[in-house]
């Protein structure tokens, strides 16, 4: 068992699981009832935790996590007219208009 991926909240997590359920990678939660403890606890974030079953299945469970969580719109286009670069959503460049691949 080890820990692939920290979760920003339990609906982030349970994704991640399914995903790699999809994918035949056995994966559980941990610290999923965490948060909101009692007193000063409740004021101290945990993060549920993802962790993969088999030591096998680490490097892909990490591979594809990074998938899901690298959206396309991220990764930027530069202009090949005027170098700027654009959201990886845009169609044309927002400087000069040039249309972009
Ligand atoms: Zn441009």
């Amino acid at each position: 068992m080890k820990r692939v991926y920290l979760a920003a909240n339990l609906a982030d997590a349970q994704i991640a699981v399914d995903v790699l359920a999809m994918r035949g990678i056995r994966a559980h939660i941990f610290n999923a009832n965490a948060v909101g403890g009692l007193g000063e606890l409740a004021t101290t974030q945990i993060w549920p935790e993802v962790w993969v079953e088999e030591d096998a299945d680490i490097e892909a469970a990490k591979q594809l996590l990074d998938e899901i969580h690298a959206p396309a719109s991220a990764i930027g286009k530069r202009c090949p007219q005027c170098g700027e670069e654009n959201p990886g959503n845009f169609l044309s460049c927002w400087n000069c208009g040039q249309a972009l691949s």
